[in-house]
């Protein structure tokens, strides 16, 4: 590296008519400093190069960064020089005589930062833009031909085997040195054969996490530019590629299969052919094993320097990861991704082994053999064969390919091993391994076997491999069932179901996630994905008591045996229902109106309130959802849920602020301000002759994220609009039923009682199931000028339900169990909000909680864009959450009131992990 000063290097840059400070920047080959004007803006980069660099190959370096801007990427080109100046000390006047000389240009300074940061987490959105920048790259130089690209570079991929070899002797560890060795013989093999049919062409060469620069915005990277073209070369296309990968594999969270983003991403700019698809992984494995003896050497020139110890660990680390799954099932799962083959390996048909009457177990979540949580008994697997057994099968077989939620755990932050690579056998005459044909694998003995069939020269297979890794090492086997006279395996159909969805639903029917797992069963506050993996459901607040709870499920099947019909009949359950609800109730809330959702409850409430009053408006707040009827969407303020619900809300309805103390007008203890504005704006309507017929509001916060509602403020509230002949209406469906632990409604937290009460939601515990709650007189008004008939509210079904749900919130404590588990997890968060300033405040109260992310504890701006990245990689992480809040910057934390300790640490140590790494 030349030895520049920074006053030398402030002189360069004078010389080329830029008055500026020069910071020097790190770099391996050349001495860079970041120039920087007086008044704080960059200048540029000054670059002077190794005077190991000919004058042709700078200028070519130099000419493929103009290529990649003119291809829309963002380059470090050239803007002033080059000019050959004295480093090293040499004479100033350019005399030949002592130290030496170099070239020096400033290059365009590119903001933004790199990609660089080992402990950074990188999005599958940040891969892909890597990729993304490779495949740009790859094109843009694809026809570049310059003189200066004629040299041999360690790092050229086409040399990697003999970089190794000759190195390998510098790596100290001598089990790392047999393993780097082994590990990259191995891997050429693989690339030898196809050397010749590889596209050459100019590659950039290093296009790794430090050199590619990202564009920022809302707090999220997204690569665009690329920087140092020191490697620049002739090399294979698909190098560029490889080099690219393997650096991802150094982040924080990485693992073979989280470079897939940039592959097809690559892909999709510069279609790879199948032999560039099979040398990739082995080339990934090559470009580690370089990483790794080069790092060794240069520890070993440069013994004692801590930033090359460092780089070592995390060179080994990336090495690791390289070889973590075979190169063989890697590639077969990025032919089977980009659509180029893959896919289990086909086997001649024909029965190797009569098993005679045999029973196939279906071990998936679909399957009934796994109801009410039985996929977490140890054991399961052999006591449902054995039964078959028993019952006279002469063999049970499990099925190929099949991701069983019997191997599945729950609370897992990594996906588990699932899908079988071959299929487990129960025989009633059991065979000895030996009694089995060649044709099979077999493990293990007696009377449960593991049969597999390998390909020719594959690798050692697990029995259950994990679901992102499925298709690699599916390549490598290939379906025993037709060996054994069993049918085989289906295709799965999940990819398409989501097309089929969108085929038949309309656009404004979201789904949650751009990738959705496909959910197929749920158990307490865990729901299980088709390819096993259990992830912690911290969303569904309708399922109160948890997921598929067994007496709601036994108690609604008995009543659908039974009896189901409508309300006009007379039978005991409704009856039983209404007054078990109203009994949860203050005076005088004793009648009730059973319908179907919270929608029809708010639709029903407000008509109640018009013709009980005989008005005609409403007073509603901002930041508000009530449903999507006519007139509960009136109602619903949320511009999170409708971006024109302001500008559109029909003129009967009336607007006051949303009273949230964390951020808006009022904030802190000024927030009992709300209150007196409210009261303003309803003396007002009524002042000008439009008294309201109701003000409608959570009385607890849910929609922004579950605040409390300041103190005092439905006690003024309530009085105003009852003052003017109005009615208070509480829509407790969000917040109400135990949820917020301490009380079992939201308005006992204001210490009111409204005149009409709207619950839905976790009354059925997702049965579909609301009410409307009101007094005796209000309902008899209605009884003058409205109607009411709901087909299957209330029905017997209905009400069972409605019934058990009750029960079981008593029987199960799980009022209480919000109370507990909610202040534990609400501990955890307030902990996690001093050490991550992105937590702005954590609201709520029992198993209601939202953690609202700020880009600034000052300004409060909303951190919409990191919410919704925090909750992709949540759900990475085995997490189920979403945002709400019109700026959809709170997590909302309302799961299953079953949700215990352990879900509580799950979740607020993947919170943790996830701010610690990125998002
Ligand atoms: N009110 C509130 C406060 C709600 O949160 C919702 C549903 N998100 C509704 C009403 C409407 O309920 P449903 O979806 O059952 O129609």
């Amino acid at each position: 590296m030349p030895q520049v000063t920074t006053q030398e290097a402030e002189r360069i840059a004078a010389s080329f008519g830029l008055t500026v400070r020069a910071q020097p920047l790190g770099s391996q080959q050349d001495s860079n400093f970041l120039l920087v004007e007086p008044a704080g803006s960059v200048a540029g980069v000054l670059k002077v190069a190794n005077p190991a660099f000919t004058a042709a190959e700078i200028e070519a370096q130099d000419a493929a960064a103009e290529r990649a801007a003119a291809a829309g990427l963002r380059a470090g080109t050239v803007r002033h020089g080059p000019v050959s100046v004295p480093v090293d000390g040499g004479p100033v006047d350019g005399s030949p005589a002592g130290g030496s000389r170099a070239l020096a240009r400033v290059l365009r300074y590119l903001p933004g930062g790199t990609l660089a940061g080992a402990g950074r987490y990188l999005s599958p959105r940040v891969v892909a833009g890597l990729g993304t920048v490779a495949g740009q790259l790859s094109q843009a130089l694809s026809t570049f031909e310059h003189p200066g690209l004629d040299r041999v570079l360690q790092w050229d991929l086409r040399h990697s085997l003999r970089v190794v070899t000759a190195l390998a002797g510098h790596v100290r560890d001598e089990g790392l040195r047999a393993q780097v060795t082994a590990a990259a013989e191995a891997a050429w093999s693989r690339v030898e054969p196809l050397a010749g049919q590889l596209p050459w062409q100019t590659v950039h060469g290093d296009v790794t996490d430090d050199n590619v620069v990202c564009r920022v915005a809302h707090g999220l990277r997204t690569p665009d530019g690329i920087i140092d073209f020191g490697d620049l070369t002739s090399s294979w296309a698909v190098g560029e590629l490889a080099v690219a990968i393997t650096s991802v594999l150094r982040h924080a969270g990485a693992e073979p299969c989280s470079v897939l983003p940039a592959v097809r991403a690559f892909h999709a700019l510069r279609l790879l052919s199948a032999d560039e698809a099979a040398v990739l992984w082995p080339l990934v494995v090559m470009r580690a094993a370089v990483l790794v003896v080069s790092g060794e050497q240069q520890a070993a020139i440069d013994d004692g320097n801590d930033y090359v110890t460092g780089a070592l660990e995390h060179e080994r680390r990336l090495f690791e990861r390289a070889t973590s799954v075979p190169a063989e099932v890697m590639t077969g799962l990025i032919l089977s991704e980009l659509g180029l083959g893959g896919g289990p390996s086909r086997v001649p048909s024909g029965v190797v082994l009569d098993l005679g009457r045999t029973a196939v177990l279906d071990l998936s979540a679909q399957s009934d053999a796994v109801d009410e949580g039985a996929w977490l008994e140890p054991g399961l697997e052999d006591r449902l064969a054995r039964a078959l057994l028993e019952q006279g099968y002469d063999a049970v077989a499990t099925r190929f390919g099949e991701a069983r939620l019997t191997a599945s755990v729950v609370l897992a932050g990594v996906s588990p091993a699932t899908v079988a690579t071959g299929i487990d056998l129960w025989l009633a005459k059991p065979l000895s391994p030996a009694e089995f044909p060649d044709r099979l694998t077999v493990r293990g003995d007696g009377d449960r076997v593991h049969v597999s069939v390998r390909a020719e020269g594959a690798p050692e297979v697990p029995p259950l491999v994990r679901p992102e890794y499925a298709a690699g090492w599916l390549s490598v086997v290939a379906d025993p069932s037709p060996l054994l006279g069993l049918p085989a395996a289906a295709k799965s159909a999940d990819r398409d179901l989501l097309e089929r969805r969108e085929a038949s639903f309309a656009a404004v029917q979201e789904h949650y996630y751009r990738d959705p797992p496909r959910i197929e069963r749920g158990w307490r506050h865990h729901l299980a994905a088709t390819d096993g993996r259990v992830y912690l459901d911290m969303v569904n607040n309708v399922t109160v008591l948890g997921h598929a709870h067994p007496r709601v499920e036994a108690a609604v099947a008995r009543q659908l045996r039974r009896l189901n019909t409508n309300s006009r009949f007379n039978y005991a359950s409704v009856v039983e229902f209404s007054e078990r609800l109203a009994g949860l109730l203050p005076d005088p809330l004793d009648t009730v109106f059973l319908v179907n959702s919270g929608s029809e409850a708010v639709d029903l409430a407000l008509r109640l309130a018009l013709v009980a009053t005989g008005h005609q408006d409403v007073v509603a707040v901002r930041e508000a959802y009530h449903g999507w009827t006519y007139a509960s969407d009136a109602v619903s303020t949320s511009t999170a849920d409708n971006p024109n619900a302001l500008s559109t809300r029909p003129p009967w309805v009336h607007v006051v602020d949303a009273p949230n103390s964390y951020r808006g007008r009022y904030r802190g203890s000024e927030a009992v301000r709300y209150a007196g504005d409210a009261v303003r704006a309803i003396g007002e309507l009524a002042a000008a002759g439009r008294p309201p017929a109701a003000f409608l509001a959570e009385p607890y916060y849910g929609n922004a994220g579950g605040m409390p509602l300041p103190g005092g403020y439905l006690a003024a509230v309530y009085a105003e609009v009852r003052r003017h002949g109005g009615l208070a209406i509480a829509d407790e469906i969000q917040v109400g039923y135990g949820r917020l632990g301490h009380w079992f409604w939201g308005f006992e937290q204001q210490g009111v009682v409204p005149d009409v009460v709207t619950v839905a939601k976790a009354m059925g515990n997702g049965y579909p199931l609301g009410a409307v709650v009101t007094s005796r007189a209000i309902a008899a008004r209605y009884r003058e000028a409205g109607y009411f008939f709901s087909s299957t509210g209330g029905s017997p079904v209905s009400s069972v339900a409605g019934l058990t749900v009750l029960d079981v919130i008593r029987d199960e404590g799980l009022q209480a169990n919000a109370a507990r588990v909610g202040g534990y997890l609400k501990g955890r968060l307030e902990t996690l909000a001093v050490r991550h300033s992105l937590i702005g405040a954590v609201h709520g109260s029992g198993l209601y909680l939202g953690v609202e992310f700020v880009r600034d504890r000052e300004r409060l701006e909303p951190a919409t864009e990191e919410t919704a990245a925090i909750c992709d990689r949540m759900l990475e992480l085995g997490v189920i959450i979403q945002p709400t809040s019109d700026r959809m910057c709170v997590l909302k934390i309302k799961p299953p009131l079953c949700l215990d300790v352990a879900g509580a640490d799950l979740f607020a140590d993947a919170l943790d992990r996830v701010l610690t790494e990125g998002f």
